[in-house]
């Protein structure tokens, strides 16, 4: 299947763990792959052929700059047919400790990084990519939410807070959208084997709480999230809008 046969497939965090499970899969159903993270994208541009590596820090980006860098995405390829906002951080602290600092970072990175790229993006397509179409397309905005989009989680309120947020947006902007041929859904991964999970996995006792909650009895791997990720971007989910899906091993259901 090659579903995404020169789709121009913007991916942010692109260059580890789940992003780059995404880049490897939408790359190889045939999209151009333009990834965005902070630090080096070398093992992922070596892997992935079609792949633009564009080096950027969302934690101290202002609006303006999200968009001066959509528009250079624009000028190079024209279009943007899928965009996942996937870049997310975590600090761990109990509540009574978080610092403002921890705070600030973890909602300007995992809320308003894909809040104002989202946007930036939408305006392109409103006005002017819409009047163009003499066949209908779609744009396709694929958010990375948690299972702390449901839950608590332990001593990480900004995670939790940023994840609740992106949920909330996820339904806000497919309300305002869904009629002007954008689709815009969520997947929210349960335990994947990332980076981003690693302290998890090296604590014995919460590895093992863990585990023993998974329904599947193990963690998720990042090319498991991809597969949605490229379902709910692909015409098979044309009229799913607002979704958050979850894929976590059954933990939801239990
Ligand atoms: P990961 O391996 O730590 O990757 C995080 C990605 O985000 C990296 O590419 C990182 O780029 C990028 N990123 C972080 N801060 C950034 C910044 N300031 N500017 C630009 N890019 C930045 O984590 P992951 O597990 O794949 O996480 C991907 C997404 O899934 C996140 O939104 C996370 O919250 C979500 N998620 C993960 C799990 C899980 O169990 N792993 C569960 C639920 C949700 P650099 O390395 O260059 O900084």
């Amino acid at each position: 299947m090659n579903r995404f046969t020169d789709k121009i497939v913007v991916i942010t965090g692109a260059n580890k763990g789940i992003g780059a499970a995404c880049a490897r899969e939408f790359a190889a159903q045939g999209a151009q792959v333009v990834g965005i993270a902070r630090s080096s994208h070398a093992q992922i541009a070596e892997e992935v052929k079609k792949y633009q590596a564009i080096q950027f820090d969302f934690a101290t980006a202002t609006a303006e700059r999200i968009n001066d860098l959509v528009q250079g995405i624009l000028e190079k390829y024209g279009r943007i047919d899928v965009l996942v906002n996937n870049a997310g951080m975590i600090r761990r602290a109990p509540a009574v400790d978080f610092s403002e600092k921890d705070w600030q970072e973890v909602l300007q990175v995992n809320l308003s990084a894909p809040f104002f790229l989202t946007q930036a993006v939408a305006r392109w397509w409103i006005e002017r990519r819409m009047k163009e179409q003499a066949e209908p397309a779609r744009l396709k905005i694929v958010n990375i939410a948690s299972l702390l989009s449901f839950q608590g989680g332990i001593t990480v309120p900004a995670y939790t807070a940023s994840k609740h947020g992106i949920a909330g947006i996820t339904k806000a902007l497919a309300n305002e959208w869904a009629g002007l041929r954008i689709n815009i859904n969520a997947v929210a991964p349960g335990y994947i084997a990332t980076d981003n999970t690693q302290a998890l996995r090296d604590n014995a006792e919460r590895n093992k709480a863990i585990l023993s909650r998974i329904p599947q009895g193990h963690w998720g791997e990042p090319n498991e999230i991809a597969g949605t990720v490229m379902f709910l971007a692909s015409k098979d989910a044309d009229y799913v809008n607002g979704a958050i899906l979850n894929v976590d091993g059954g933990w939801l259901g239990r």
